[in-house]
């Protein structure tokens, strides 16, 4: 057992979580955070644990990665995953959180645990070799401490790129249009999808393209590097007319009621499994081009 104090740097959800065991387990932790006294280029509040992209934590089922992870981390009785099951919102197959009640949540309960101290500065040195101390202080590590991350680890090519997702406001989209629905059905319906033609398809490519542009932070500037699993929007349309929908607009296992029943196109498909192999692909085919391309 560590009797001495661990110093945990960075509460953002790593280092909320490593406080947060440690003190369970009886080891006063001094958790330093330079939030609100000076902010990243991406966060927005001083709250802990704060979410600056996507509420999403993944899918919630424990035969994906991300489910799995989730599942261990409840038996650990995660402070992180415990808080996001407790604000979750509708979101399908995945966890995901009202990202304000979750990030107030953690910062209560991290300040009110009895062997947490809290320390708002930033630390702009390495720690010393004195002291335990657990650095996480996340991709935007501020400058000062980063240059000495990358002096002592000889690793100088540390690069963040901004990709927050924009936010839509409700009563601007056209309900009459998009439908709910989750993909494959699963779990409730809690997505808006914007059924798209051909030619709607290619005028809101273009739009994306053509358009205004979010205005890239200095840092993106000198060196706009994309990080290829998580792509802005209009970076993927731009590289090519398919792409979007070959990615994250990939319309497969939606339905739109307006195209019927779906009890009907499961008898369909149901008919089209009993045929011979020809006509069963020729079928298959005619219901992915309704079903998973283009919607008329
Ligand atoms: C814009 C953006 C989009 C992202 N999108 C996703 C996504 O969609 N899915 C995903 O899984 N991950 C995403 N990430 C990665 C995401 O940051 C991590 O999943 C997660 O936040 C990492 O947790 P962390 O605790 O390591 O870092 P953070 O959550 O960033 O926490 C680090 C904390 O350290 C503090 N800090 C930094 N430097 C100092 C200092 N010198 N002294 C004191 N405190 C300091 C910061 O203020 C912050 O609170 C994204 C990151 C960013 C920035």
């Amino acid at each position: 057992m560590i009797d001495k104090e661990v110093i945990v740097i960075g509460a953002g959800l790593a280092g909320s979580e490593a406080a947060w065991q440690l003190a369970n387990f009886g080891v006063p932790v001094k958790l330093v955070e330079m939030r609100p006294v000076k902010s990243t280029p991406a966060h927005h509040t001083g709250e802990f644990g704060e979410l600056v992209c996507s509420n999403s934590f993944g899918a919630l089922s424990p035969d994906r990665a991300a489910g799995l992870l989730q599942k261990e981390l409840r038996i650990f009785k995660s402070l992180i995953v415990q808080t996001a099951d407790k604000f979750a919102v509708p979101a399908g197959g995945a966890l995901a959180v009202d990202r304000s009640k979750f990030s107030i949540a953690l910062t209560e309960a991290l300040s009110n645990h009895p062997l947490i101290e809290i320390k708002r500065f930033e630390q702009l040195d390495l720690p010393s070799k004195e002291n335990i101390t657990i650095l996480a202080t996340g991709p935007l590590t501020a400058d000062e401490l980063s240059y000495k991350i990358q002096a002592f680890t000889g690793i100088d090519s540390c690069h963040f790129f901004d990709a927050a997702s924009p936010i839509i406001y409700g009563d601007t989209i056209d309900q009459e249009i998009v439908f709910k629905a989750s993909r494959y059905d699963k779990g409730d319906p809690a997505y808006l999808n914007c059924p798209m033609d051909k030619k709607n398809y290619i005028n809101f490519r273009n739009e994306l393209i053509e358009g205004e542009q979010a205005n890239l932070k200095d840092f993106e500037k000198e060196s706009a590097n994309f990080f290829e699993a998580c792509l802005p929007i209009e970076e993927i349309a731009r590289r090519g007319i398919d792409t979007m929908r070959y990615g994250p607009l990939k319309s497969i296992g939606l339905w739109n009621p307006k195209w019927g029943d779906l009890f009907d196109r499961e008898n369909r498909l149901k008919k089209a499994s009993s045929c011979s192999c020809s006509i069963k692909e020729r079928r298959f085919r005619r219901e992915i081009t309704k079903y998973g391309r283009f919607s008329n």
